[in-house]
């Protein structure tokens, strides 16, 4: 049995020349966590040529939708970067992935570290309304080299709070901090330095990472994963994995 459904694209948004985000039709069948990934791809040659990606929309919608970097070589995205309404895509059977909530202890403050593309997992994530019961404040960073890469910023800042179901709980219990390390902005920084300085915590007048209380999610480049991991561990933070839940977790955005 093939390990992908067929899907048809419904909608392609170009962000900037190396960003977009497409979404795609659902198979009732496929069931996921938010925060998870599956494969996505192309038939090329008669063959499957697929990739890991995370899935942006929550698990209760009727679509799909992914958040694509365009590496102008990469066999996948140098193609999946022409894609048009009406196209045929290979979507994976079996999401999976470790940004999960179960992952995770009890604590009062959850926090999303972003670079790049690793925003798509908490895209979902932030529409979950289970994550609202089980955390008292929700904060998500978004760290890109320019102001444009900042992708869904103006549908975080201004349509969220609005959001027909989450609205008032997202007003109420939820922060973004988007930051760019190459240009002026109203947040400027690797989100390492940032943490490492303090700013991040007196930006937002909350105490800094600790065991009792903060629990962390991580998706990003190999450099970001590693400089941050190393904050979270020196501030007594463990982390998490499937059947073993910890103060926080991690996925790479891509392999170098
Ligand atoms: C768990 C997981 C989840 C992922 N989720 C996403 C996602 O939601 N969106 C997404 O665009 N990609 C995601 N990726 C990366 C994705 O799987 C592919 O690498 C990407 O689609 C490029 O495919 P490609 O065949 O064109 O090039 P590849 O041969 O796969 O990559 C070529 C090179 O491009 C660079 N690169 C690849 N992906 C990225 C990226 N996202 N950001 C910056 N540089 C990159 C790397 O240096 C890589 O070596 C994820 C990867 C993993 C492991």
């Amino acid at each position: 049995m093939s390990k992908y459904h067929i899907a048809t694209v419904q909608s392609v948004h170009h962000w900037t020349d190396t960003l977009f985000s497409f979404t795609c039709s659902r198979e009732p069948g496929l069931r996921f966590n938010n925060g998870e990934f599956t494969m996505v791809g192309l038939e090329v040659d008669g063959r499957p040529l697929a990739r890991a990606y995370s899935i942006v929309s929550p698990n209760y919608e009727e679509h799909l939708e992914f958040f694509s970097i365009k590496v102008q070589d990469g066999p996948l995205t140098s193609r999946l970067q022409h894609l048009r309404v009406g196209d045929h895509i290979l979507i994976g059977k079996k999401p999976t992935g470790t940004l999960v909530a179960d992952n995770l202890l009890p604590g009062k403050t959850l926090w999303m570290l972003s670079t790049g593309t690793g925003l798509a997992p908490f895209m979902s994530i932030i529409r979950d309304p289970d994550i609202y019961d089980r955390f008292e404040r929700i904060v998500l960073t978004h760290t890109c080299r320019l102001k444009g890469e900042l992708a869904y910023m103006d549908y975080i800042k201004h349509d969220l709070p609005g959001h027909e179901y989450l609205g008032d709980v997202i007003k109420e219990k939820f922060v973004y901090y988007p930051t760019v390390t190459r240009e002026e902005f109203e947040n400027e920084g690797r989100i390492t330095d940032l943490i490492a300085t303090g700013k991040l915590f007196i930006d937002l007048g909350v105490k800094r990472f600790a065991p009792e209380s903060d629990r962390v999610m991580l998706c990003g480049s190999t450099a970001m994963l590693r400089d941050t991991t190393e904050l979270l561990k020196q501030a007594g933070l463990v982390e998490g994995k499937n059947n073993a839940p910890g103060h926080y977790v991690i996925e790479r955005a891509f392999v170098e």
